[in-house]
């Protein structure tokens, strides 16, 4: 138990719980199943070799009371900022994200990434925490909840900003999913104008990236060192706009792209609006679809069905056979298509997929 506050846990845990609640000293009880639940739903991730335990929970961690600060990095901090997506209004990080973001990093598996030593120059708290990321060498990841936004510090070498910020663009989006909640997050930088409260919003448009501040009237300059994070040449000023032009093979990214899987989630997504469609949509990706129920409540609950099976037959399962679906049938899915371009182009899709 004395090292749960700082996340550790082993399974003897559970024996101290059976003494506290009913549910725990049930016959029907398996402290495995609990176990792979927990796991399952990134609530905890395993641990090898750690004296403190096998398991490690953030949640268990207590907040931060001090004020949290670090060294200055090569890259200068990104800043995940939640924002309303009609009105622009800033909102706050969502609760319970931080925790479940952080479990998503500890378990992914592109790369190697654990919890930072318990010492001071690391921080292990609920909503500010040190990772360890390895790439050929061990470098550190710190993550900051400023409950207006989510900073973003890494040591290493700038080259590895750009994956970086690709595993936790996932990990976040993943967690989001789970949580059911909206992707209506930005990247950001803090605004060198030092004004309180604005945020230098990255932007993609025509393939050049792009910074529009919240509240400067005119869009503040924005070095290299933040640029790190962002892949792709070097950046072009043109006049008081700053850009970052995106390398040549940008259309050879498109293609890669579309052969690649897509997620369930993403697909619901963009096609939800149009879930009517599921017998064109399901007859058109060759799979079953004469068993569904046909009233119309069931339309949603079908198109996830038809997508299911869809990616288990594993029969071209690839955005470019989605979207040619989308072209055959374009008088009931045009919306869909001009959705699905839209989000084959963005930095979203690239840094998911790619
Ligand atoms: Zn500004």
């Amino acid at each position: 138990m004395k090292n749960l506050k700082e996340g550790f846990f082993n399974e003897d845990i559970f024996e101290h719980l059976k003494s506290k609640s009913v549910v725990f000293s049930l016959p029907e009880f398996q402290l495995s199943d609990l176990i792979k639940l927990l796991l399952h739903l990134n609530i905890i991730t395993k641990l090898e070799d750690e004296q403190k335990g096998h398991y490690f929970i953030p949640y268990a961690l207590p907040s931060y009371n001090e004020p949290v600060s670090v060294e200055e990095t090569n890259a200068k901090p990104l800043l995940i900022v939640w924002r309303e997506e009609k009105s622009e209004e800033i909102l706050p990080v969502p609760t319970g994200l931080f925790p479940l973001t952080i479990v998503h990093l500890l378990n992914q598996k592109e790369c190697v990434t654990k919890i930072s030593p318990s010492t001071s120059e690391y921080y292990k708290f609920r909503d500010a925490i040190s990772l360890k990321i390895t790439f050929t060498q061990k470098h550190t990841l710190h993550l900051i909840n400023r409950y207006t936004h989510i900073e973003v510090y890494f040591t290493g070498p700038t080259q590895h900003c750009p994956l970086v910020r690709k595993l936790l663009t996932t990990a976040i989006d993943d967690s989001s999913d789970a949580m059911h909640l909206k992707h209506n997050y930005v990247n950001a930088f803090a605004c060198p104008s030092k004004r309180n409260s604005c945020y230098c919003i990255v932007g993609f448009s025509k393939d050049v990236h792009f910074i529009n501040c919240t509240v400067c009237c005119e869009s503040a300059t924005i070095s290299n060192d933040h640029w790190a994070w962002f892949e792709s040449g070097p950046i072009v000023s043109r006049n008081a706009t700053q850009t970052k032009q995106v390398k040549d093979h940008d259309t050879s990214d498109q293609n890669l792209l579309l052969d690649k899987k897509p997620q369930k989630s993403d697909l619901l997504r963009l096609f939800k609006s149009s879930a009517a469609h599921y017998m064109i949509i399901g007859t058109a990706l060759d799979v079953k679809v004469d068993d569904l129920p046909p009233y119309p409540g069931a339309a949603t609950n079908n198109l996830i069905l038809v997508f299911k099976r869809w990616i288990d037959s594993d029969n071209d399962v690839t955005w470019r056979n989605i979207l040619e679906v989308c072209e055959d049938y374009l008088e009931d899915l045009g919306k869909v298509k001009a959705d699905l371009k839209g989000f084959l182009s963005s930095d979203k899709a690239r840094n998911k997929y790619l």
